[in-house]
């Protein structure tokens, strides 16, 4: 059997590494250049590989395509494997079967890394032997290779999950839906809300699927389709008999008649979205049979994640928030709605087609200032330039740091939270994110 695997990065890597290790004839081909580390362990390996190009006569003779998620459906050698009826697919697909652990699998438009941090903190506290994986960190068929762990928490984003055929999570959270990469999908928001809901289309009646029910796409698409997984929802604002929810400042999940209380104010993480983050993992939890006091002390603990609503430092009484992460209105939606002082608002970016009415009203009510961060600031200027006494334009992060600083006063807060993508001024989140952090530090 000859697997051809597409991209030479760390989920490219890994599927070689499991494919050669099952005994298949391996071949890595990546249109661009493989990270000096990436060929070593090729090399290693004695998978054979090509870069900078893709030489059809040794990929159009493929049993099986692996193709990394970054690799967009329209490439032109995808395009020629599907029309030869290659079966092309995606790593969590080709490596789930070689495992008998069960996965966890987490997507959504956001709060997909959170979710999956927080509910691997959650059963590796437990004692679980439990491996993390999809998005984040070590690919998933290098683990599966090493055969380590009964059980995988996976972050899987749309791409992945449009290369699945079989693969099915034992357990779902579908976070939420909201317009994203909708370049990659027709421009057909309907197409996206479908890739997502793919997470559950091969689950059966012994499986679970956790969503948000204050979520409209996700609520519609419900009423409209079928999957046969057990349903669990969760929910700021209804409660139900089986499900989580907020109920007078606690928590509460229910799950197979068993509950579970905690108050609000005990979760480390701040914010709604958080509590909608902390249901759905408690929900596994729950599922997974984790001690309530074990599932308490962990939601107690949990440190939160770099770049998403990240405390950096308090300077004369001016908390800086780094909220990189929130490359789309919904998540600064939250991020603002998790604000209780005055704000001066880094924004600005890469727009991905951003309605910005959708935060007008949490503009009104807890944005002081303004600093627009990026190439080009129009739309933003057009949609709050008469909603906030104070906006400013800044070419740099140190330029809208410093800015922050001039205006801010005691009690405020800076948040940098651009609903946009980072690469107009940036490499990528990390890096902007990393910025922000350095320039608050060397105030
Ligand atoms: P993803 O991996 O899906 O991008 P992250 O956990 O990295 O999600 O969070 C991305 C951004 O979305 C951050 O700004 C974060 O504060 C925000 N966020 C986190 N959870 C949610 C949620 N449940 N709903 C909306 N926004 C969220």
């Amino acid at each position: 059997m000859r697997l051809v695997v597409l991209g030479g990065g760390e989920s490219g890597v890994g599927t070689a590494i499991l494919g050669k290790e099952k005994g298949y004839d391996v071949f890595v081909s990546d249109f661009g250049k493989i990270k000096e580390n990436y060929k070593e362990v090729l090399i290693k390996n004695g998978i054979d590989w090509e870069e900078e190009k893709h030489t059809e006569s040794l990929i159009l003779n493929a049993d099986v395509v692996m193709k990394s998620p970054g690799i967009p459906e329209k490439a032109p050698i995808v395009k020629k494997l599907v029309e030869k009826g290659i079966p092309v697919i995606s790593e969590i697909e080709f490596a789930a079967p070689f495992t008998k652990a069960i996965t966890i699998g987490i997507t959504g438009s956001n709060g997909k890394t959170t979710t999956t941090m927080l509910t691997y903190h959650l059963l590796k506290s437990a004692g679980l032997n439990v491996g993390l994986a999809g998005n984040i960190g070590k690919s998933f068929a290098e683990q599966v290779a090493e055969d380590k762990y009964d059980s995988y928490v996976l972050e899987l984003s749309s791409f992945q999950l449009d290369g699945i055929i079989n693969y099915k999570p034992h357990i779902a959270i579908i976070t939420n839906i909201s317009p994203d990469h909708l370049d990659r999908y027709d421009y057909k928001y309907e197409n996206y809300i479908d890739s997502k809901f793919r997470i559950t289309m091969n689950q059966t009646e012994e499986d679970y699927l956790i969503y948000d029910a204050d979520d409209e796409a996700i609520s519609e698409w419900l009423q409209k389709n079928k999957t046969r997984a057990k349903l669990i929802p969760f929910s700021l604002t209804k409660t139900f008999e089986e499900g989580a929810f907020i109920k007078n400042n606690t928590m509460e999940a229910i799950i197979n008649q068993e509950e579970f209380q905690m108050e609000t104010a005990a979760i480390a993480l701040e914010g709604k979205h958080n509590f909608k983050n902390a249901m759905a993992a408690t929900s596994v939890a729950k599922l997974m049979q984790i001690r309530k006091a074990t599932i308490r002390e962990s939601l107690s603990n949990f440190q939160g994640v770099e770049h998403r609503l990240e405390k950096v430092l308090k300077i004369q009484n001016v908390q800086y928030i780094n909220d990189s992460k929130a490359t789309n209105v919904n998540a600064t939606f939250f991020a603002l709605d998790s604000m209780n002082s005055p704000t001066v608002w880094i924004v600005g970016g890469v727009d991905k087609g951003n309605d910005y009415n959708e935060l007008m009203a949490l503009v009104r009510e807890k944005v002081k200032a303004i600093i627009c961060l990026g190439v080009d600031n129009r739309k933003i200027i057009d949609a709050f330039g008469n909603v906030v006494d104070v906006m400013v334009e800044v070419g740099t992060m140190t330029e809208a740091v410093r800015m922050a600083q001039h205006i801010s006063e005691k009690g405020d807060t800076v948040l940098l939270s651009p609903a946009c993508a980072s690469f107009d001024l940036f490499e990528n989140y990390e890096d902007r994110g990393r910025q922000f952090k350095d320039a608050v530090h060397n105030l």
